[in-house]
């Protein structure tokens, strides 16, 4: 049986025909750079996350990038984030001048740990201290990070929570109060991507940043057309982060439908840890610890063997990935920051383990049977 990784073939053809017609409106509109559709993108993707506003871009990077210039963030200034996640959240530290400032992540969650956080932050001098900026906790695979505590300890240090939320459009966190709080509407920033492999994927690239506060929005929109505050005047440098009609017309169809493919990824992540009734031996399925996890990706930890697995199971016809096989304190393009291995080994140990398999909201129960299946022989628990 062939179980790939990701499909995205089933939901265009149930989609198809009003996709179509939609991109024929635009065209007929002959309106393609921001526009109506874009607008009507930015209020439901608002509404969907309950954030105050929405400011669409030309993707998931862009978001982050437009998020740290309109706080300013340039040469000198610290910026805290976590090792183990796709490059664009650290990238655009960089590209600005800034420096990140690595904090290892939770072994269960594989998100920002809040208590290494702490005491990360408590160890800084004083100079130090006065050029932390901002920190971007990762919503990782889909669930969010530990928030609460995030967000108080960025209040106590005067910095701003940029959250990435690439991976989890959706995901609901809940605090100790019992509020509910989805990705993107609890930090002063949420920046998601429509990445294809995204829960919400566009036909291209294309991404959006969530805010609540006015100013912010304003400054925003600003940064998004090249810092332009009327025609032709730039206050600031800004870039074009603008996000096309076409992509926001597909994004509008595809929203309709975002819970509904987001709960047959919880189902068949679900149907995962139904059909391995015994408990494996070397395999971890992944930790539910927060309210809504929304399985962007469905990762596991393998104790023993994580790359012979993923061969096996390619062997089988099952497609995996590893994200991410080097952490970003690692990575050649960051070694004048002077990490070495061993600096932050919860992060270099996931990259050594972990291992994504299909969730994908389309799966039959009998693929992933097949995929349980060979995971059991390959753990030797069947
Ligand atoms: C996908 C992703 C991004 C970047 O989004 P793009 O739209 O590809 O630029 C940033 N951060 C994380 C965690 C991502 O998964």
């Amino acid at each position: 049986m062939k179980v790939p990784l990701l499909d995205l073939k089933p939901q265009y053809s149930k989609i198809k025909s009003e996709v179509m017609s939609e991109i024929e409106a635009v065209c007929d509109s002959q309106v393609f750079i921001l526009g109506p559709k874009v607008q009507e993108l930015e209020a439901k993707i608002a509404e969907y996350c309950g954030a105050k506003y929405a400011v669409g871009v030309s993707s998931g990077t862009d978001a982050l990038l437009i998020a740290l210039m309109a706080e300013g963030v340039g040469h000198g200034d610290l910026v805290v984030t976590t090792p183990y996640s796709f490059f664009a959240t650290v990238g655009v530290i960089a590209r600005l001048g800034a420096s990140p400032l690595f904090v290892d992540i939770d072994e269960r969650t594989y998100n920002i740990d809040p208590a290494k956080l702490a005491e990360r932050l408590k160890s800084l001098s004083k100079e130090q201290r006065s050029r932390l900026k901002a920190v971007i906790p990762v919503h990782l695979f889909g669930q969010c990070a530990d928030m609460e505590p995030i967000i108080r300890i960025a209040r106590e240090y005067g910095m701003k929570v940029i959250e990435d939320a690439a991976q989890a459009i959706g995901a609901e966190y809940e605090f100790s109060d019992g509020t509910v709080k989805k990705a993107g509407a609890m930090g002063d920033y949420g920046c998601f991507s429509f990445y294809p492999t995204k829960n919400l994927g566009a036909f291209g690239e294309g991404g959006m940043v969530t805010c609540n506060d006015d100013e912010t929005y304003k400054r925003l929109k600003i940064f998004r057309n090249h810092g332009d505050v009327s025609r032709y005047a730039h206050r600031y440098v800004g870039g074009n982060f603008r996000l096309d009609a076409l992509q926001a017309a597909i994004l509008l169809i595809k929203l309709k439908y975002l819970d509904e493919w987001t709960e047959a990824r919880i189902r068949n992540a679900g149907v995962y840890r139904e059909l391995s009734k015994k408990d494996l031996i070397k395999i971890h399925f992944p930790l539910e610890k927060e309210k809504r996890h929304i399985y962007n990706q469905f990762v596991i930890k393998v104790r023993v063997g994580r790359d012979g697995l993923k061969q096996f199971l390619s062997e089988k016809g099952v497609g995996s990935e590893i994200y991410y096989p080097v952490p970003l304190h690692l990575q050649e393009c960051f070694k004048s920051l002077k990490y070495g291995v061993g600096d932050l080994p919860v992060s270099e140990n996931a990259a050594l383990n972990t291992l994504a398999l299909p969730v994908y909201p389309e799966l039959k129960r009998d693929q992933i049977s097949y995929v349980v299946d060979s995971l059991m022989l390959f753990d030797g628990s069947k």
